[in-house]
């Protein structure tokens, strides 16, 4: 089987061609700005329209005529389509202006616009970038996103098509996975629960180190910081960066180990919406499960594993022994499930997850079905 996958390599761009890319990307910004103000003004710019006042504008500014068209006109695709996802998709607001000071350049190329010779990048305009080649491309690919990090380095993450490895088939038949208290993931096979990832608490008293110079360091009112307070910023940066890479290692890793040996996956929908009222830590702990759950739901998916979504109501109240719920909520610090009507004990994380597994068996059709069983379990009457 064939899928689309991105490759990312790290470029090595040189001055002249680091100032070629960052006049481009600030045509490209000027572009996306203009999109945005148009909307503002009530029109709704359909990539058509933008794409007509792109080559009007192009035959009239000679300065937006230097820049690449490819590039200008996947910055419309990109503005058009985050448009069109606004009106669909829940809780994704509406294209935002990219300000000169915060904005991270971002340039997209389609086949027309680069060619891979001689094992660099080049770009429309002449523009050529060595690119660090740490594993070798699949197959030619279909497009390319040149991009600069907070760090200051570039990188290109190409478009390409690979086969797809077979997943082995599954000798487990199937999991309940939920947010644990006491690790970032419960599970109900032993073995595959997530621990906290700790990297970022390993991380943290280099971090806290960084961010004590970089206090150490700051000018009050409106002068330019210093060069010391910047490189421990840029420290800083790079400290939260390393950390946050290894937690998606491991999160993927994760996902894969699990998607291997389960032919059926469920795990609790879970909307990042009930957090605005939680803690810091909680809320820390929620971004991390939530980006495992990603992963898992994404992986599982393509594999061909059956994936469930269980809504997240009544799971920690819910026992999972004879499917009665409780009628209070478990506080966070209560560690064991205890049901009053059949007496059956359990962690409470592992509870919760058995019961997300076990109402994803009970019903195999759909997740709008299960959606609909837990809402109406016990007579209906319990809304969230
Ligand atoms: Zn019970």
């Amino acid at each position: 089987m064939v899928e689309t996958v991105r490759y990312t390599y790290r470029l090595r761009p040189g001055r002249q061609a680091q100032a070629a890319l960052l006049d481009e990307w600030s045509r490209c910004r000027w572009l996306w700005n203009e999109a945005v103000h148009q909307q503002n003004s009530g029109r709704k710019p359909t990539f058509g329209k933008l794409s007509k006042l792109l080559t009007e504008t192009r035959s009239r500014l000679a300065w937006l005529r230097d820049g690449s068209q490819v590039a200008q006109q996947q910055t419309l695709r990109t503005y058009a389509a985050a448009l069109g996802a606004s009106f669909t998709i829940e809780g994704r607001g509406r294209p935002k202006k990219k300000r000169k000071k915060d904005a991270l350049p971002s340039l997209e190329y389609t086949t027309r616009g680069f060619r891979i010779r001689d094992g660099r990048l080049h770009l429309p305009n002449k523009v050529t970038v060595p690119v660090a080649w740490s594993r070798e491309l699949p197959s030619s690919p279909t497009s390319v996103r040149v991009y600069r990090d907070n760090l200051g380095h570039w990188y290109a993450s190409f478009v390409v098509t690979h086969d797809r490895a077979e997943t082995p088939e599954a000798d487990l038949p199937g999991i309940g996975v939920d947010r644990g208290v006491k690790t970032t993931a419960a599970t109900t096979s032993p073995g595959f629960d997530l621990p906290h990832l700790g990297h970022h608490r390993r991380c943290a008293a280099e971090l806290a180190k960084a961010q004590r110079r970089m206090a150490r360091r700051r000018r009050r009112g409106s002068q330019p910081q210093s060069k010391g307070y910047l490189a421990a910023k840029r420290q800083a940066a790079r400290i939260s960066k390393k950390a946050a890479r290894q937690n998606t290692h491991d999160a993927r890793a994760w996902a894969k180990r699990l998607t291997d040996h389960h032919a059926l996956i469920a795990v609790e929908d879970f909307k990042p919406k009930f957090l605005t009222k939680s803690r810091m830590a909680r809320k820390a702990a929620d971004a991390a499960i939530s980006a495992c759950k990603k992963e898992l739901i994404e992986r599982g998916t393509r594999a061909g594993r059956k994936v469930v979504l269980v809504p997240p109501a009544y799971t920690t109240m819910t026992c999972s022994g004879c499917g009665e719920r409780a009628n209070h909520r478990l506080g966070l610090g209560v560690r064991t499930f205890e049901c009053p009507a059949c007496g059956y004990t359990a962690d409470r994380d592992l509870n919760a997850a058995r019961t997300i597994l076990a109402t994803a068996e009970r019903d195999r059709a759909s997740a709008d079905d299960v959606r609909h069983r837990i809402a109406s379990f016990r007579g209906g009457s319990g809304a969230v």
